[in-house]
C-alpha cells in the first residue's frame, strides 16, 4: 500500500468564488460537511455540504411539485432548454473542464471526452425526442371499429446515482433525456466529484429549466442511497456490479424500473491480419483513458501469435512514451488515479501478478513524485488464472497481453468473463472482424477503435450484458426507459362481445372465421 503524501493547505486551481455557490447547489446542509480534496495535487478545494433525511425529503417535495409542471409544458419547449445548455456547456467548457479535471485529476484530453459525450446527448435527444414521446395510434382489436392511442408518461422523479470517474458525462447523459422525458431528476453525484453534476445543474437553469426539476442531494452512497431509491420511481445507477446488486434488490423491493450500468473485464483482439502499428498506437486510448478508470477500457489484449511480437513491441513503446501530470492544459497523455482506494486495488492487483510470475513490460510502479495517486500506465505479460488481475477489473492503468493462435482462440478467450460490456477487434477485413464481433457476449464492440465509435454514436444503445448491467442507454431505449405507457381504446358502433341473440358459441365460430381471414390477410 502506498502512503499518501501530506495533503497542504493552498488553494485549488478553482477559485473559492465558482466552489462555493455551486457546493451550495445541493439540497445539503443538515448533516456535517466533508472536506474534498483535489486527487492530482492534493489541495483542498472545499467542504462539502452534505443531506440529511430531512433534507432527501425536501428535495423530493420540490421535484414532485415541479414536475407536475414540467409535464404539462411541450416537449419542443423542453428541447429548446436542452439545446441551450449544449450551447453553454460549449461555451463555457474550460471552466468545466478545470473543474472535471481538479475532482478526478485526469487529463484534459479524457476531461474533453465528458464534454463531448454530453454534448452529443444533448444535442441527440433534443432532436429524437419529440418524435419518440409523440402518442402512438396503433391497430385496434377490430379494424375501423377499434381505435387505440397510446400515451407516454414520465415515470415522475428519477433517482441519477452516478460514480466519479466520468463525473460530468454519467451525471449529465442520464438525467437530460429523463428531463426531456417529463421527469425530474434527483441526482447523487459522487462527494469527490459532485461540482461536476451541480455546474451542470446550475447550467441547465441558466439554460431554462425550471428550478427545483433538476436538484442533487450529497452524501456516501452506502449512507443515503437507500433514502434516495426509497422515494424514486425509477433508478438509473452506474457503479460496480456489486453495488449494481443491492441496487436491483432495493428497487425490487418497491417494484420500481431500474437501469444499471456496471462494470467490464474489456477485451481487445488483435487479429492476425490486424494493421498492427495503428492497433499499437489507437490501443493507448482503448486502454488508458482517464488512467483506466474507465467502464469502457481495455482491461485484457489477445494478440495473433502472427503479429504477437511486432504489436506488443510497438505498444509498449508507445506506453513508454506517454507523459503524466495533473496540468489543467492538453499537454499530458494521462493524469491521476482519483483515490488512495484506486491506488491501493492497482497496486495490490499488479504485485500479486508479478509475485506470481508476471512480468511487467512497461510502467509497474506508483508516482508519488508527480502526486499522490499517480500510477503509471502498466502492460503486463505471463498473466496466468490464479492472479487476481486475470479475471478481476482492476479500474485503473494495467493491460495484459496474452498471445493466441486463432481467432477462434480469440474469441474463446474474451469470453471467459462474466463480464459483458464492450470489446474491440483488429483487423483489416471488416467482414471477418463483424463474424468475430457477433460472438463476443458484450453489449458493445469496436472494430478498429476502442470504445469511442460504439459510444460516441448515441443513436445505438449502449449497456451490458452479463454482470455488466441491465437496461440500456443511448439510442430510443435511453430516453423511453423514463416513460410508462398509457393505452386508451375507444370501442364503436359493435361491442366485443356475441351481439343480441347471437349465443356464445356462434360467436367463438365467427371470430375464427375472422381470424383466418385476417391471417389469410397477412393482418397484424
Ligand atoms: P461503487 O459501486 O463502489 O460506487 C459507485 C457509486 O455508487 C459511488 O458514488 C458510491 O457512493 C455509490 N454507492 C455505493 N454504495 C451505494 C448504495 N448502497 N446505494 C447507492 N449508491 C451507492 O463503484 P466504484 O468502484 O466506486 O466505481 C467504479 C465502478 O463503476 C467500476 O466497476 C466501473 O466499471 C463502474 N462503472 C461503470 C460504468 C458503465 O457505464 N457501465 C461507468 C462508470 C463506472
Amino acid at each position: 500500500m502506498t502512503t499518501a503524501p501530506e495533503l497542504t493547505a493552498e488553494p485549488t486551481a478553482l477559485p473559492t468564488s465558482l466552489v462555493k455557490p455551486l457546493f451550495d447547489r445541493g439540497v445539503a446542509g443538515g448533516a456535517p460537511s466533508v472536506p474534498v480534496f483535489a486527487p492530482a495535487t492534493g489541495h483542498k478545494i472545499g467542504d462539502l455540504p452534505q443531506s440529511s433525511i430531512a433534507d432527501i425529503e425536501r428535495a423530493f417535495a420540490v421535484a414532485r411539485h415541479a414536475q407536475r409542471d414540467w409535464a404539462k409544458v411541450e416537449v419542443k419547449t423542453r428541447t429548446e432548454i436542452v439545446r441551450r445548455f449544449h450551447d453553454i456547456l460549449l461555451a463555457e467548457q474550460n471552466t468545466i473542464l478545470d473543474i472535471v479535471q481538479t475532482e478526478t485529476g485526469k487529463s484534459r484530453p479524457h476531461a474533453f471526452d465528458e464534454v463531448a459525450d454530453v454534448a452529443l446527448n444533448s444535442r441527440y435527444y433534443a432532436t429524437v425526442a419529440p418524435k419518440l414521446l409523440a402518442d402512438r395510434k396503433p391497430r385496434g382489436v377490430l379494424p375501423v371499429l377499434t381505435s387505440v392511442e397510446v400515451h407516454n408518461r414520465p415515470k415522475g422523479v428519477v433517482a441519477v446515482i452516478s460514480p466519479w470517474n466520468y463525473p460530468l458525462a454519467l451525471a449529465a447523459s442520464d438525467a437530460l433525456p429523463a428531463l426531456i422525458a417529463g421527469n425530474a431528476v434527483i441526482a447523487r453525484p459522487d462527494n469527490q466529484t459532485a461540482l461536476s453534476a451541480l455546474w451542470a445543474i446550475d447550467a441547465a437553469e441558466r439554460a431554462g429549466l425550471p428550478r427545483g426539476l433538476w436538484q442533487a442531494v450529497l452524501g456516501r452512497g452506502r449512507e443515503i442511497g437507500g433514502e434516495v431509491i426509497a422515494r424514486a420511481d425509477y433508478v438509473d445507477y452506474t457503479g460496480s456490479s456489486a453495488t449494481g446488486r443491492t441496487i436491483a434488490q432495493q428497487a425490487g423491493e418497491r417494484l420500481i424500473g431500474y437501469s444499471l450500468e456496471l462494470g467490464g473485464k474489456n477485451p481487445l483482439l488483435v487479429l492476425a491480419d490486424a494493421d498492427v502499428s495503428k492497433a499499437a498506437k489507437l490501443a493507448v486510448r482503448a486502454c488508458f483513458s482517464s488512467a483506466g478508470q474507465l467502464c469502457e477500457s481495455m482491461e485484457r489484449i489477445y494478440i495473433d501469435a502472427a503479429v504477437y511480437d511486432q504489436f506488443v513491441a510497438e505498444f509498449v513503446g508507445n506506453v513508454k512514451n506517454m507523459s503524466l501530470g495533473g496540468e489543467l492544459d492538453y499537454s499530458r497523455d494521462m493524469g491521476s488515479l482519483t483515490f488512495q482506494r484506486q491506488l491501493d486495488t492497482v497496486t495490490a492487483h499488479v504485485d500479486d501478478a508479478v509475485a506470481k510470475g508476471a512480468k511487467v513490460l512497461a510502467g509497474g510502479r506508483a508516482r508519488p513524485d508527480l502526486g499522490q495517486y499517480f500510477y503509471e500506465p502498466t502492460v503486463l505479460a505471463d498473466v496466468a488464472p490464479g492472479m487476481t488481475v486475470y479475471r478481476e477489473e482492476t479500474f485503473g492503468p494495467v493491460v495484459s497481453v496474452y498471445k493466441v493462435d486463432s481467432d477462434e482462440d480469440a474469441v474463446e478467450a474474451a469470453n471467459d468473463t462474466a463480464y459483458g460490456l464492450n470489446a474491440s477487434v483488429w483487423s483489416r477485413d471488416v467482414d471477418r472482424a463483424k463474424a468475430v464481433a457477433v460472438r463476443i457476449n458484450a453489449g458493445s464492440v469496436n472494430i478498429n477503435e476502442g470504445f469511442s465509435a460504439a459510444w460516441g454514436s448515441v443513436d445505438a444503445p449502449s449497456g451490458g450484458l452479463g454482470i455488466s448491467g441491465q437496461g440500456r442507454r443511448h439510442g430510443p431505449e435511453g430516453l423511453l426507459k423514463y416513460i410508462d405507457t398509457q393505452t386508451v381504446a375507444v370501442q364503436r358502433v359493435l361491442p366485443i362481445a356475441p351481439l343480441p341473440g347471437m349465443s356464445e358459441q356462434m360467436w367463438a365460430k365467427t371470430m375464427t372465421v375472422v381470424f383466418g381471414v385476417m391471417k389469410t390477410l397477412r393482418q397484424k
